[in-house]
């Protein structure tokens, strides 16, 4: 690992033009683990210069150049998986067996998958047959300002640079100031993968520092963004003077709609779904929609899952879920529990406070709410934390009502053995994402929301889309290739 303190920038790992040191805490034990920088101007100016720079020669390097990139930044990152895990867990708390198979695995799966979408995109492509001297060029949006959370650093970060480096972009990384360990480390893995000075630079930083500093910059082309969606609509109004294009992956408020012929592991699968990474997903399933018919045994069963979910040290090996984040993530957490309570929610598991035998850490009980009705605070606002609301509904239609009674649009879930009922639910969830019957999705299948969980797409085809421009060109010469 470099120097905590350092950024990288145009090939090269460089001190902050004014030191601002900030620490990291391990949310197991409230200790600090490392230290690092918060840049000013001076940093994100030289590293943006630096993206500027690279541009020009990356943006028209060849696809198959870009392709061995890739290719060797995925034998580096899997060379490096134990340390990137090890980071990972420490930072924000990820168990460590979790942090290897879950964390780091997705961004391994993140890599092959941009290579294989790479492989078979066509970067010059015919408009059709009716205009033989027209073609469509996509070609690299410029330097990209990228802002990643710390829920899923990894996968995030990976989401990101890979298809911007597919696409013939340079890049300015600002990972979460809470999480920055495993994007250091990132750095180092690009550096010794051999990606050209200056086509991916990393500035440590908050929001309201280098976060903002990037997507203000008039040198910074587009904006890729992942966080809540109180920061999607301040880096939104913030990068409007530029023009210049935000791509928003922001917060989710799942619902799990669970029919009464649903397969018997329903009900446990989106429970456990829910508690997964203690609940800081934003694609959590944190509504459980229950027909009346099975309702009382979904409760049951659901309280059982949260009773039996082990709690314990992200560096202990097993599996159990670790810590929330951080203090603020604990204090909002606690709180939205007990406005559950006061609200008339049936708590039949877990609850307000640490679980039995913590003292220390920002450990919380997985929770369960019975009873809860689709106009309460813990049902309307994303937890981010392993907390259930189970929902009662009579019908398809009332269940359809509840789902979508929501201002996001992320991911909702539909089990039922019935497929014409699941493709009806599918059509009609205002959601980016449907997932059925425990299935996930596909290789290549592009993530994002609707409504206030953003716009962007990540994964596939589409996730290289939003690094590229789209340039129409009449009178080409087909046979001059
Ligand atoms: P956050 O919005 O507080 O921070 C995310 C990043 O944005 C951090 O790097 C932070 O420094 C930066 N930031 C904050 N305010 C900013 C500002 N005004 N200008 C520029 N940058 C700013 O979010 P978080 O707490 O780190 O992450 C949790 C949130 O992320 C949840 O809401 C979750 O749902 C969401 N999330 C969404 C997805 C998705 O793909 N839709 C994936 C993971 C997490």
């Amino acid at each position: 690992m470099p120097n905590t303190t350092d950024f990288y920038i145009n090939g090269q790992w460089v001190a902050p033009a004014a030191p601002q040191g900030l620490d990291v805490i391990n949310p197991s034990t409230e200790e600090v683990c490392a230290t690092i920088s918060l840049g000013g101007q001076a940093d994100v100016d030289a590293a943006v210069a630096a993206a500027r720079g690279a541009f020009e020669s990356w943006s028209h390097s060849s696809k198959s150049e870009r392709l061995a990139l890739l290719q060797r930044i995925l034998e580096v990152y899997k060379a490096r998986a134990e340390d990137m895990a090890e980071a990972i867990s420490t930072e924000m708390g990820a168990p460590i067996d979790m942090s290897k198979a879950s964390q780091v695995g997705a961004g391994i799966w993140h890599i092959r998958n941009f290579i294989r979408a790479l492989e078979a995109f066509e970067f010059e492509q015919p408009l059709g047959d009716h205009a033989p001297n027209d073609r469509i060029i996509h070609e690299g949006v410029g330097v990209v300002g990228m802002i990643t959370p710390w829920n899923w650093p990894m996968n995030q970060v990976t989401l990101k640079t890979i298809p911007a480096l597919a696409a013939g972009c340079t890049m300015v990384l600002k990972p979460s100031e809470i999480a920055p360990l495993s994007g250091l480390l990132f750095a180092e893995i690009l550096d010794e993968a051999g990606v050209p000075a200056g086509v991916f630079n990393l500035v440590n930083g908050d929001g309201a520092g280098v976060g903002t500093m990037l997507t203000s910059h008039p040198g910074v082309d587009a904006i890729s963004f992942t966080g809540s969606t109180r920061a999607g609509i301040a880096i939104s109004k913030s990068a409007a003077d530029t023009l210049k294009p935000v791509h928003l992956e922001l917060g989710g408020k799942g619902a799990n709609v669970i029919f009464a012929d649903a397969d018997e592991k329903a009900v446990k699968r989106g429970a456990l779904h829910c508690f997964n990474n203690t609940g800081q997903s934003c694609n959590a399933p944190t509504r459980m929609l229950v027909e009346r018919g099975i309702y009382d045994q979904a409760v049951e069963i659901a309280a059982d899952v949260a009773e039996k979910t082990a709690v314990g040290m992200a560096s202990d090996p097993g599996r159990h879920i670790g810590p929330l984040v951080s203090q603020a993530q604990y204090d909002k957490v606690q709180g939205l529990i007990e406005t559950g309570i006061a609200e008339g929610a049936r708590l039949v598991a877990g609850g307000p406070g640490r679980p039995e035998g913590f003292n220390r850490g920002y450990f919380v009980r997985p929770t369960v709410f019975a009873d809860v009705r689709n106009d309460m605070t813990i049902a309307r606002e994303e937890i981010f934390g392993p907390v259930l609301s189970i929902i009662p509904f009579q019908d398809e239609a009332e269940a359809l009502a509840i789902a979508n009674d929501t201002e996001y649009g992320l991911t909702n879930y539909v089990q039922t053995e019935d497929g014409a009922k699941r493709n009806r639910m599918a059509r009609r969830l205002r959601s980016g994402m449907v997932e059925m019957n425990g299935q996930a999705r596909g290789a290549g299948a592009p993530f994002g929301g609707m409504k206030k969980s953003g716009n962007g797409r990540e994964g596939g085809v589409w996730g290289l889309m939003d690094f590229l421009e789209v340039k129409a060109v009449s009178g080409w010469s087909p046979e001059d290739a």
